[in-house]
Protein backbone atom coordinates (compact mmCIF):
# COMPACT_ATOMS: atom_id res chain seq x y z
CA UNK A 1 0.00 0.00 0.00
CA UNK A 2 2.74 2.33 0.79
CA UNK A 3 4.41 1.62 -2.67
CA UNK A 4 1.18 2.42 -3.76
CA UNK A 5 0.81 6.10 -2.52
CA UNK A 6 4.08 6.56 -3.47
CA UNK A 7 3.64 5.77 -7.50
CA UNK A 8 1.03 8.40 -6.67
CA UNK A 9 3.79 10.68 -5.44
CA UNK A 10 6.33 10.21 -7.82
CA UNK A 11 4.21 10.77 -10.59
CA UNK A 12 3.58 14.66 -9.31
CA UNK A 13 6.99 15.01 -8.76
CA UNK A 14 7.91 14.14 -11.93
CA UNK A 15 5.83 16.68 -13.05
CA UNK A 16 7.67 19.31 -10.72
CA UNK A 17 11.05 18.26 -11.78
CA UNK A 18 12.52 17.40 -7.91
CA UNK A 19 15.04 16.11 -7.25
CA UNK A 20 15.46 12.32 -5.58
CA UNK A 21 16.63 14.26 -2.51
CA UNK A 22 13.70 16.75 -1.78
CA UNK A 23 11.30 13.46 -2.73
CA UNK A 24 12.80 11.61 -0.05
CA UNK A 25 12.56 14.37 2.34
CA UNK A 26 8.81 15.04 1.51
CA UNK A 27 8.27 11.05 1.68
CA UNK A 28 10.14 10.10 4.70
CA UNK A 29 7.49 10.36 7.69
CA UNK A 30 9.44 12.78 10.65
CA UNK A 31 8.31 10.48 13.12
CA UNK A 32 7.09 6.52 13.78
CA UNK A 33 5.91 5.19 16.96
CA UNK A 34 4.99 1.22 17.38
CA UNK A 35 3.93 0.44 21.06
CA UNK A 36 2.89 -3.00 22.74
CA UNK A 37 -0.65 -2.79 24.23
CA UNK A 38 -1.93 -4.72 26.96
CA UNK A 39 -5.25 -4.36 28.34
CA UNK A 40 -7.41 -6.47 30.14
CA UNK A 41 -10.57 -8.75 28.91
CA UNK A 42 -13.61 -8.82 30.37
CA UNK A 43 -12.61 -12.69 31.30
CA UNK A 44 -9.90 -11.61 33.19
CA UNK A 45 -7.67 -12.72 30.52
CA UNK A 46 -5.12 -10.28 28.47
CA UNK A 47 -5.85 -8.66 25.33
CA UNK A 48 -2.44 -8.05 23.35
CA UNK A 49 -2.49 -5.77 20.76
CA UNK A 50 0.16 -3.26 18.24
CA UNK A 51 -0.32 0.26 18.61
CA UNK A 52 0.95 2.47 15.79
CA UNK A 53 1.58 6.55 14.93
CA UNK A 54 3.07 7.47 12.38
CA UNK A 55 3.67 11.38 12.25
CA UNK A 56 4.37 12.19 8.36
CA UNK A 57 5.10 15.82 8.27
CA UNK A 58 4.41 18.89 10.48
CA UNK A 59 5.93 21.48 7.47
CA UNK A 60 2.47 23.28 7.06
CA UNK A 61 0.85 22.78 11.18
CA UNK A 62 0.58 19.88 14.05
CA UNK A 63 0.30 16.56 12.40
CA UNK A 64 -3.13 15.66 11.76
CA UNK A 65 -4.97 12.14 10.79
CA UNK A 66 -7.29 9.28 12.42
CA UNK A 67 -6.86 6.48 14.41
CA UNK A 68 -8.16 2.91 12.82
CA UNK A 69 -8.72 -0.20 14.89
CA UNK A 70 -8.73 -2.78 12.32
CA UNK A 71 -6.95 -6.05 11.75
CA UNK A 72 -5.01 -4.97 9.06
CA UNK A 73 -3.52 -1.60 10.51
CA UNK A 74 0.34 -2.35 10.44
CA UNK A 75 3.21 0.33 10.09
CA UNK A 76 2.68 0.08 5.99
CA UNK A 77 -0.58 0.90 6.59
CA UNK A 78 -0.12 4.15 9.11
CA UNK A 79 2.79 5.02 6.78
CA UNK A 80 1.09 5.60 3.76
CA UNK A 81 -2.68 6.91 5.05
CA UNK A 82 -0.58 9.47 7.11
CA UNK A 83 1.42 10.42 3.46
CA UNK A 84 -2.14 10.58 2.01
CA UNK A 85 -3.07 12.93 5.44
CA UNK A 86 -0.24 15.19 4.78
CA UNK A 87 -1.57 15.66 0.88
CA UNK A 88 -5.23 16.08 1.87
CA UNK A 89 -4.74 18.92 4.46
CA UNK A 90 -2.19 20.68 2.17
CA UNK A 91 -5.22 20.81 -0.62
CA UNK A 92 -7.94 22.11 1.57
CA UNK A 93 -4.95 24.48 3.35
CA UNK A 94 -6.35 23.72 6.98
CA UNK A 95 -3.15 24.66 9.25
CA UNK A 96 -1.66 20.85 9.61
CA UNK A 97 0.51 18.61 8.22
CA UNK A 98 -0.57 14.55 8.24
CA UNK A 99 -0.67 11.41 10.50
CA UNK A 100 -2.37 8.37 10.65
CA UNK A 101 -2.45 5.39 13.16
CA UNK A 102 -4.15 2.91 14.82
CA UNK A 103 -4.35 -0.41 16.69
CA UNK A 104 -4.28 -4.07 15.17
CA UNK A 105 -7.10 -5.03 16.75
CA UNK A 106 -11.22 -5.90 15.73
CA UNK A 107 -13.72 -4.19 17.56
CA UNK A 108 -16.69 -6.18 16.59
CA UNK A 109 -14.95 -9.00 18.82
CA UNK A 110 -14.80 -6.94 21.98
CA UNK A 111 -17.21 -5.32 24.09
CA UNK A 112 -17.24 -1.82 24.54
CA UNK A 113 -15.87 -1.95 27.90
CA UNK A 114 -12.16 -4.10 26.15
CA UNK A 115 -12.33 -0.91 23.55
CA UNK A 116 -11.99 1.89 26.10
CA UNK A 117 -9.41 -0.56 28.06
CA UNK A 118 -7.35 -1.01 24.89
CA UNK A 119 -7.35 2.84 23.43
CA UNK A 120 -6.55 4.16 26.95
CA UNK A 121 -3.69 1.75 26.95
CA UNK A 122 -2.73 2.88 23.74
CA UNK A 123 -2.44 6.66 24.81
CA UNK A 124 -1.11 5.68 28.08
CA UNK A 125 1.74 4.73 25.40
CA UNK A 126 1.49 7.60 23.34
CA UNK A 127 0.68 10.15 25.26
CA UNK A 128 3.91 12.11 24.79
CA UNK A 129 3.91 12.42 21.55
CA UNK A 130 0.76 13.49 20.56
CA UNK A 131 -1.26 17.00 21.75
CA UNK A 132 -3.37 20.34 20.19
CA UNK A 133 -0.27 22.11 18.62
CA UNK A 134 1.56 18.58 18.50
CA UNK A 135 -0.44 15.62 16.88
CA UNK A 136 -4.38 15.48 16.52
CA UNK A 137 -5.93 12.54 16.23
CA UNK A 138 -9.17 11.60 15.12
CA UNK A 139 -11.91 8.75 13.99
CA UNK A 140 -11.19 6.61 11.01
CA UNK A 141 -12.00 3.27 10.34
CA UNK A 142 -14.13 1.05 13.27
CA UNK A 143 -13.26 4.58 15.54
CA UNK A 144 -15.93 6.51 16.82
CA UNK A 145 -16.92 9.59 18.65
CA UNK A 146 -16.99 7.78 22.33
CA UNK A 147 -13.39 6.74 21.35
CA UNK A 148 -12.59 10.10 20.98
CA UNK A 149 -13.60 11.02 24.30
CA UNK A 150 -11.40 8.23 26.06
CA UNK A 151 -8.81 9.97 24.44
CA UNK A 152 -9.66 12.90 25.59
CA UNK A 153 -10.29 12.03 28.80
CA UNK A 154 -7.15 10.19 29.19
CA UNK A 155 -4.55 12.77 27.82
CA UNK A 156 -6.51 15.18 30.41
CA UNK A 157 -5.68 13.01 33.27
CA UNK A 158 -1.89 13.83 32.33
CA UNK A 159 -1.81 16.93 30.46
CA UNK A 160 -5.19 18.69 32.29
CA UNK A 161 -8.40 19.94 30.20
CA UNK A 162 -7.46 19.20 26.78
CA UNK A 163 -10.18 18.87 24.17
CA UNK A 164 -8.06 20.32 21.20
CA UNK A 165 -6.00 16.95 21.45
CA UNK A 166 -8.19 15.57 19.91
CA UNK A 167 -11.24 15.93 17.00
CA UNK A 168 -14.66 13.69 16.17
CA UNK A 169 -15.68 13.99 20.02
CA UNK A 170 -19.47 13.52 21.31
CA UNK A 171 -21.56 16.90 20.69
CA UNK A 172 -21.59 16.87 24.31
CA UNK A 173 -18.13 16.93 25.11
CA UNK A 174 -16.91 20.14 22.88
CA UNK A 175 -17.20 17.67 19.19
CA UNK A 176 -18.56 19.90 16.47
CA UNK A 177 -21.87 19.98 15.10
CA UNK A 178 -21.62 18.64 11.61
CA UNK A 179 -18.49 16.66 12.07
CA UNK A 180 -20.20 13.44 11.97
CA UNK A 181 -21.40 14.00 8.65
CA UNK A 182 -18.52 16.29 7.10
CA UNK A 183 -16.60 13.65 4.86
CA UNK A 184 -19.87 12.49 3.36
CA UNK A 185 -21.09 16.05 2.53
CA UNK A 186 -17.20 16.60 1.44
CA UNK A 187 -17.85 13.88 -1.03
CA UNK A 188 -21.58 15.55 -2.19
CA UNK A 189 -19.79 18.49 -2.62
CA UNK A 190 -16.55 16.89 -4.75
CA UNK A 191 -19.55 15.32 -7.14
CA UNK A 192 -21.45 18.71 -7.43
CA UNK A 193 -18.19 20.01 -8.73
CA UNK A 194 -17.23 17.11 -11.13
CA UNK A 195 -20.79 16.99 -12.83
CA UNK A 196 -20.87 20.84 -12.80
CA UNK A 197 -17.28 20.71 -15.03
CA UNK A 198 -19.26 18.06 -17.04
CA UNK A 199 -22.00 21.11 -17.28
CA UNK A 200 -24.32 18.20 -15.51
CA UNK A 201 -26.07 18.53 -12.08
CA UNK A 202 -26.72 16.06 -9.36
CA UNK A 203 -30.40 15.44 -10.64
CA UNK A 204 -31.12 12.33 -10.97
CA UNK A 205 -27.79 11.47 -11.58
CA UNK A 206 -27.20 7.12 -10.87
CA UNK A 207 -24.69 6.50 -8.37
CA UNK A 208 -23.34 2.89 -7.14
CA UNK A 209 -21.59 3.52 -3.83
CA UNK A 210 -19.04 0.59 -1.94
CA UNK A 211 -19.54 0.48 1.60
CA UNK A 212 -22.23 2.50 4.12
CA UNK A 213 -20.34 3.40 7.26
CA UNK A 214 -20.18 7.16 8.39
CA UNK A 215 -18.90 8.18 5.07
CA UNK A 216 -21.09 6.43 2.57
CA UNK A 217 -24.35 6.88 4.03
CA UNK A 218 -24.50 10.57 4.65
CA UNK A 219 -22.81 11.01 0.95
CA UNK A 220 -25.84 8.86 -0.31
CA UNK A 221 -28.55 10.65 2.06
CA UNK A 222 -27.35 13.88 1.20
CA UNK A 223 -26.98 13.62 -2.82
CA UNK A 224 -30.27 12.07 -2.67
CA UNK A 225 -31.37 14.86 -1.06
CA UNK A 226 -30.24 17.26 -3.59
CA UNK A 227 -31.99 14.42 -6.68
CA UNK A 228 -29.02 11.52 -7.43
CA UNK A 229 -30.45 8.14 -7.25
CA UNK A 230 -28.58 5.38 -5.27
CA UNK A 231 -28.63 2.75 -7.50
CA UNK A 232 -26.82 -0.19 -5.46
CA UNK A 233 -24.96 -0.15 -2.64
CA UNK A 234 -23.10 -2.66 -1.32
CA UNK A 235 -21.06 -3.08 2.25
CA UNK A 236 -18.96 -6.23 3.72
CA UNK A 237 -22.00 -8.52 4.71
CA UNK A 238 -24.45 -7.91 1.59
CA UNK A 239 -26.12 -5.43 -1.30
CA UNK A 240 -29.06 -4.12 -2.26
CA UNK A 241 -29.67 -2.37 -5.84
CA UNK A 242 -33.07 -0.79 -7.34
CA UNK A 243 -33.31 0.58 -10.79
CA UNK A 244 -35.30 3.56 -10.02
CA UNK A 245 -33.37 4.64 -7.17
CA UNK A 246 -33.46 3.28 -3.61
CA UNK A 247 -34.96 5.10 -0.91
CA UNK A 248 -32.12 6.35 0.71
CA UNK A 249 -33.66 7.87 4.01
CA UNK A 250 -35.04 4.61 4.87
CA UNK A 251 -32.04 3.25 4.12
CA UNK A 252 -30.03 5.08 6.05
CA UNK A 253 -31.87 4.07 8.94
CA UNK A 254 -31.89 0.30 8.12
CA UNK A 255 -28.23 0.88 8.23
CA UNK A 256 -27.84 2.29 11.41
CA UNK A 257 -30.39 -0.27 13.70
CA UNK A 258 -28.65 -2.88 11.39
CA UNK A 259 -25.30 -2.06 11.12
CA UNK A 260 -25.47 -3.21 7.20
CA UNK A 261 -27.32 -2.66 4.23
CA UNK A 262 -27.92 -6.58 4.26
CA UNK A 263 -31.54 -7.38 4.11
CA UNK A 264 -33.17 -3.62 3.33
CA UNK A 265 -36.70 -4.43 1.98
CA UNK A 266 -36.75 -1.95 -0.16
CA UNK A 267 -34.21 -3.33 -2.92
CA UNK A 268 -32.92 -6.85 -4.34
CA UNK A 269 -30.03 -8.42 -3.12
CA UNK A 270 -26.76 -9.12 -4.83
CA UNK A 271 -23.27 -10.36 -4.86
CA UNK A 272 -21.55 -7.32 -3.10
CA UNK A 273 -18.16 -7.76 -5.79
CA UNK A 274 -20.09 -6.34 -8.65
CA UNK A 275 -20.81 -3.10 -7.31
CA UNK A 276 -17.71 -1.72 -8.60
CA UNK A 277 -18.62 -2.31 -12.33
CA UNK A 278 -22.26 -1.43 -11.84
CA UNK A 279 -24.27 0.58 -14.71
CA UNK A 280 -24.88 3.95 -12.75
CA UNK A 281 -23.07 7.78 -13.72
CA UNK A 282 -20.93 7.86 -10.72
CA UNK A 283 -19.16 5.18 -8.88
CA UNK A 284 -18.40 5.93 -5.07
CA UNK A 285 -15.86 3.64 -3.61
CA UNK A 286 -16.70 4.68 0.29
CA UNK A 287 -15.46 1.70 2.03
CA UNK A 288 -11.20 0.26 2.34
CA UNK A 289 -8.21 0.42 -0.35
CA UNK A 290 -7.79 -1.36 -2.97
CA UNK A 291 -11.63 -1.41 -4.28
CA UNK A 292 -10.85 -0.75 -7.49
CA UNK A 293 -7.97 -3.00 -8.95
CA UNK A 294 -6.49 -4.03 -12.85
CA UNK A 295 -9.15 -6.87 -12.70
CA UNK A 296 -11.82 -4.73 -12.00
CA UNK A 297 -11.37 -1.42 -13.51
CA UNK A 298 -11.87 -2.56 -16.84
CA UNK A 299 -15.54 -3.14 -16.36
CA UNK A 300 -16.63 0.12 -14.51
CA UNK A 301 -19.13 1.69 -16.40
CA UNK A 302 -19.41 4.63 -14.33
CA UNK A 303 -18.15 7.44 -16.24
CA UNK A 304 -17.20 9.78 -12.60
CA UNK A 305 -15.63 8.22 -9.48
CA UNK A 306 -15.37 10.15 -6.42
CA UNK A 307 -13.18 8.13 -3.84
CA UNK A 308 -14.87 8.29 -0.43
CA UNK A 309 -12.47 5.75 0.98
CA UNK A 310 -8.30 6.30 1.26
CA UNK A 311 -6.89 4.99 -1.58
CA UNK A 312 -9.60 2.70 -3.13
CA UNK A 313 -7.96 2.69 -6.11
CA UNK A 314 -4.43 0.74 -7.18
CA UNK A 315 -2.08 2.45 -9.31
CA UNK A 316 -2.47 -0.40 -12.25
CA UNK A 317 -6.62 0.72 -11.77
CA UNK A 318 -5.79 4.20 -12.34
CA UNK A 319 -4.18 4.02 -15.53
CA UNK A 320 -6.89 2.10 -16.57
CA UNK A 321 -9.41 4.43 -16.04
CA UNK A 322 -7.70 7.18 -17.20
CA UNK A 323 -7.25 5.23 -20.99
CA UNK A 324 -11.21 4.42 -20.36
CA UNK A 325 -11.91 8.66 -20.39
CA UNK A 326 -12.98 8.24 -16.22
CA UNK A 327 -13.09 11.18 -14.10
CA UNK A 328 -11.43 10.01 -11.30
CA UNK A 329 -11.76 13.06 -8.01
CA UNK A 330 -8.88 11.38 -6.12
CA UNK A 331 -9.43 10.88 -2.44
CA UNK A 332 -6.90 13.49 -0.93
CA UNK A 333 -9.59 15.74 -2.21
CA UNK A 334 -12.78 14.08 -2.62
CA UNK A 335 -12.75 12.78 1.47
CA UNK A 336 -11.21 16.25 2.82
CA UNK A 337 -14.42 17.22 4.15
CA UNK A 338 -13.84 15.38 7.46
CA UNK A 339 -10.65 16.89 8.56
CA UNK A 340 -11.50 19.82 7.49
CA UNK A 341 -14.70 20.04 10.09
CA UNK A 342 -11.72 18.74 12.22
CA UNK A 343 -9.89 21.48 11.91
CA UNK A 344 -13.24 23.76 12.81
CA UNK A 345 -13.52 21.70 16.04
CA UNK A 346 -10.59 22.16 17.55
CA UNK A 347 -10.36 25.96 16.30
CA UNK A 348 -13.68 26.07 18.36
CA UNK A 349 -12.01 24.06 21.47
CA UNK A 350 -8.65 26.64 21.30
CA UNK A 351 -11.30 29.42 21.36
CA UNK A 352 -13.84 28.36 23.76
CA UNK A 353 -16.39 28.92 21.45
CA UNK A 354 -19.01 27.17 19.77
CA UNK A 355 -20.41 28.00 16.03
CA UNK A 356 -23.42 26.75 14.71
CA UNK A 357 -24.03 24.46 11.90
CA UNK A 358 -25.15 27.10 9.53
CA UNK A 359 -21.82 28.13 9.91
CA UNK A 360 -19.94 24.81 9.73
CA UNK A 361 -21.74 23.73 6.34
CA UNK A 362 -20.73 27.07 4.98
CA UNK A 363 -17.19 27.35 5.76
CA UNK A 364 -17.25 23.11 4.52
CA UNK A 365 -18.59 24.18 1.41
CA UNK A 366 -16.32 27.07 0.51
CA UNK A 367 -13.25 24.87 1.52
CA UNK A 368 -14.14 22.19 -0.58
CA UNK A 369 -15.13 23.64 -3.63
CA UNK A 370 -12.32 26.33 -3.39
CA UNK A 371 -9.98 22.89 -3.07
CA UNK A 372 -11.65 21.79 -6.03
CA UNK A 373 -11.01 24.33 -7.90
CA UNK A 374 -7.70 24.73 -7.56
CA UNK A 375 -7.29 21.17 -8.01
CA UNK A 376 -8.56 22.02 -11.58
CA UNK A 377 -6.81 24.60 -12.10
CA UNK A 378 -3.77 22.77 -11.81
CA UNK A 379 -4.41 19.89 -13.98
CA UNK A 380 -5.68 22.62 -16.94
CA UNK A 381 -2.35 24.20 -16.51
CA UNK A 382 -0.38 21.41 -16.23
CA UNK A 383 -2.35 19.03 -18.49
CA UNK A 384 -2.92 16.10 -16.01
CA UNK A 385 -5.40 14.10 -13.81
CA UNK A 386 -7.25 15.27 -11.40
CA UNK A 387 -4.79 12.99 -8.95
CA UNK A 388 -1.23 14.11 -10.32
CA UNK A 389 -2.93 17.89 -10.30
CA UNK A 390 -3.92 17.32 -6.55
CA UNK A 391 -0.54 15.99 -5.84
CA UNK A 392 1.81 18.33 -7.28
CA UNK A 393 -0.38 21.32 -5.48
CA UNK A 394 -0.16 19.33 -2.05
CA UNK A 395 3.65 19.20 -2.89
CA UNK A 396 3.85 22.66 -3.44
CA UNK A 397 2.03 23.97 -0.65
CA UNK A 398 4.55 21.54 1.63
CA UNK A 399 7.31 21.95 -0.24
CA UNK A 400 7.16 25.48 0.53
CA UNK A 401 6.52 25.54 3.96
CA UNK A 402 9.23 23.38 4.79
CA UNK A 403 11.72 24.94 2.82
CA UNK A 404 10.81 28.40 3.99
CA UNK A 405 11.69 26.99 7.56
CA UNK A 406 14.60 26.41 6.90
CA UNK A 407 16.94 28.57 5.12
CA UNK A 408 17.42 26.21 2.40
CA UNK A 409 20.12 26.84 -0.50
CA UNK A 410 19.11 24.36 -2.63
CA UNK A 411 17.48 25.55 -5.80
CA UNK A 412 14.31 23.91 -6.42
CA UNK A 413 11.05 25.08 -8.17
CA UNK A 414 8.24 24.88 -6.72
CA UNK A 415 5.89 27.62 -8.68
N1 LIG B 1 -9.75 9.83 9.22
C1 LIG B 1 -10.20 10.94 8.44
C2 LIG B 1 -9.41 11.05 7.14
O1 LIG B 1 -8.84 10.09 6.67
C3 LIG B 1 -10.26 12.23 9.24
C4 LIG B 1 -8.95 12.69 9.81
C5 LIG B 1 -9.10 13.88 10.75
O2 LIG B 1 -10.18 14.42 10.90
O3 LIG B 1 -8.09 14.25 11.34
O4 LIG B 1 -9.40 12.07 6.51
Amino acid sequence: MLEASHRYFHHAADVLGLSDKIRSILLTPRRVVKVEIVAEADDGSLLHHTGFRVQHNNARGPCKGGLRYHPTMDEDHASALANLMTWKTAIVDVPYGGAKGGIDCDPSTMSRFEVERVTRAFIEQIREVIGPNLDIPAPDVNTNADIMAWIMDEYSKYYGFSPAVVTGKPLHLFGSVGREEATGRGVMYALDEALQDQGRGMEGTTVAMQGFGNVGSHAARLIAERGGKLVAVADHLGAVAKEDGLDVPALFAYGREHRTVKGFPGGEPFDGGDVITWKADVLIPAALEDAITAENAGDVQAGIVVEGANAPTTPEADVILAEKGVTVVPDILANAGGVTVSYFEWAQNIQQFRWELDRVVKELEKTMRRAYGAVRDVAKEKEVDLRTAAFVLAIQRVGRAGLSRRSVREEIDLS
